[in-house]
């Protein structure tokens, strides 16, 4: 999940991102610098707090003693426990994710990042959603574009 939570403190999930979209997404936000909107809605699959990556400043945090430091930062840190470490960086995990379940513990007083999850920003930034999200990311068309297509026809 990219749930921006500060300027500098990100939480990034990239999950199951194919090729194919990552250079999509890449050609939509770096080179024609499209925004998204979101669409669809979440189904509580859980996967999202079951695979998160903490990006802090621009690098996604793969060591556990720079991690310990961040925990500092803010209560939502305090949650994620360290479960993987993959190309990418380290993975967590919310303790607060009902294994059983997939429900969230702490839903009612769960913080800010989760309740504004998955942000826009979040994939402008390269961040990706869970491969099974029910919410789904898509590039703002400018009204000129519409108009010229439009047109054309
Ligand atoms: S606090 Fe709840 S919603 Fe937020 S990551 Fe943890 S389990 Fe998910
Ligand atoms: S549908 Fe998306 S936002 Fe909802 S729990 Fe699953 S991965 Fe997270």
């Amino acid at each position: 999940m990219l749930k921006i939570f500060t300027k500098l403190n990100i939480k990034l999930k990239f999950q199951g991102a194919k090729m194919i979209e990552k250079l999509k997404k890449f050609f939509l936000s770096v080179i024609l610098r499209r925004k998204y909107y979101r669409t669809g809605q979440c189904n509580a699959c859980g996967q999202c707090c079951s695979k998160i990556y903490v990006k802090h400043y621009k690098h996604v945090v793969t060591d556990e003693k720079e991690f310990e430091r961040l925990q500092y930062l803010h209560r939502f840190y305090t949650y994620l426990k360290v479960v993987d470490k993959d190309d990418i960086g380290l993975v967590f995990e919310c303790i607060n994710l009902d294994p059983e379940t997939k429900k969230c513990r702490i839903h009612k007083k769960r913080p800010g990042i989760c309740r504004r999850y998955p942000q826009e920003e979040l994939f402008s930034m390269g961040g990706a959603l869970s491969e099974n999200c029910g919410y789904r990311m898509e590039p703002i068309v400018p009204f000129a574009q519409v108009l010229d297509k439009l047109k054309r026809k």
